[in-house]
């Protein structure tokens, strides 16, 4: 590792959590790693981002802090989603810039893509078309500060650049009924229901819709792998290149959960996207590939709820 202070930003994340589980598993001289929590840095403030970094001076920054939610809580907080997402990136990459941070790692998310992007989405597509409505605010942040990585870099020379995960789930995860993404909303709604002795349980949408999941660890492997690459592309997707139905994952998690009553599909609720594949073409070729398939992925999300459950509500 060629860096000395490592910043984290969003370490109690389950993104930057699984950073911290990589960072303390590595060989060799550790670095130093940073952290703070929002009561000690909010990183919206651009007067205390600019202290921070103007104090700490981290060599690295990996940027994990986001206001992230799933499509319920996207649609319903754009403001939230759209100021936050960019007051963060826009602090921390204009002030790692000032004080010559030497590595700036910006994570995204592939919903930065057009809503009908070409499938599998290769990295090409971004900007090609419209952004898909329910998560247009997170998106145009997340572009926004690929595309600052990518001008501080030509303009200025320093080494910012980004990586796009697709859907992400693993430990760690925010179970809340309605704020979260679909594998932890329907772990917690299938888990209550088998508690409940209900006889069915309910999934949004049609059902239809089809989605990659990536367990968080591969990503963060992903990312300690992109850090170590002398000249890595602007923006990378990670994920699986691997999809299935919604209707299908709720059949898998149902089997995980042991819950054997009926599942039914809430058309009340919205579908968004109807597919999002990427194209994983790009990272592999640098030498990384996902190790975690779904199936296990899965087992061990649920046994991390389970410990987690009463604090979790
Ligand atoms: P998206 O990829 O931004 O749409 O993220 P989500 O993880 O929120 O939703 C993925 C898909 O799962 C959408 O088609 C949702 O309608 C569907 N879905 C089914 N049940 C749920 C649920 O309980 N929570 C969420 N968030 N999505 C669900």
């Amino acid at each position: 590792m060629n860096y000395q202070k490592i910043f984290v930003a969003g370490h109690r994340g389950m993104v930057g959590s699984a950073l911290l589980r990589q960072l303390s598993a590595l060989n060799g001289p550790q670095p130093e790693v940073l952290t703070r929590t929002r009561d000690q840095l909010d990183l919206c403030d651009q007067a205390a981002v600019e202290d921070f970094f103007a104090t700490e001076k981290p060599d690295c920054v990996l940027f994990a802090a986001a206001k992230v939610g799933g499509i319920h809580a996207n649609a319903t907080y754009p403001a939230e989603f759209g100021y936050q997402n960019t007051a963060m990136a826009m602090n921390c990459i204009h002030s790692a810039y000032r004080h010559a941070t030497k590595r700036f790692l910006f994570l995204g998310s592939t919903c930065i893509y057009p809503r009908n992007a070409p499938q599998p989405i290769p990295e090409s597509s971004l900007l090609s078309s419209p952004l898909e409505q329910t998560n247009e605010a997170y998106a145009l942040a997340k572009i926004m500060g690929l595309k600052l990585c990518q001008y501080y870099r030509e303009q200025y020379g320093v080494m910012f650049h980004s990586a796009m995960p697709t859907n992400l789930y693993g430990p760690g995860d925010n179970y809340h009924p309605e704020n979260s993404h679909v594998i932890p909303g329907l772990i917690r709604r299938i888990h209550e229901a088998k508690q409940s002795g209900a006889d069915s349980v309910s999934v949004w949408g049609s059902g239809n819709p089809r989605r990659e999941f990536l367990y968080v660890d591969d990503l963060a492997a992903a990312i300690m792998h992109l850090i170590t690459l002398s000249n890595p592309p602007h923006w990378v997707n990670v994920g699986t290149g691997t999809d299935l139905r919604i209707a299908d994952l709720a059949t898998k998690i149902a089997e995980v959960v042991g819950f054997e009553g009926e599942i039914h599909q809430d058309t009340s609720k919205p579908d968004g996207t109807p597919v999002k594949r990427t194209d994983i073409t790009l990272i592999k070729a640098t030498g990384w590939h996902p190790t975690v398939d779904l199936d296990e992925g899965l087992e061990k999300t649920y046994a991390d709820f389970q410990n987690h459950y009463e604090t979790c509500s």
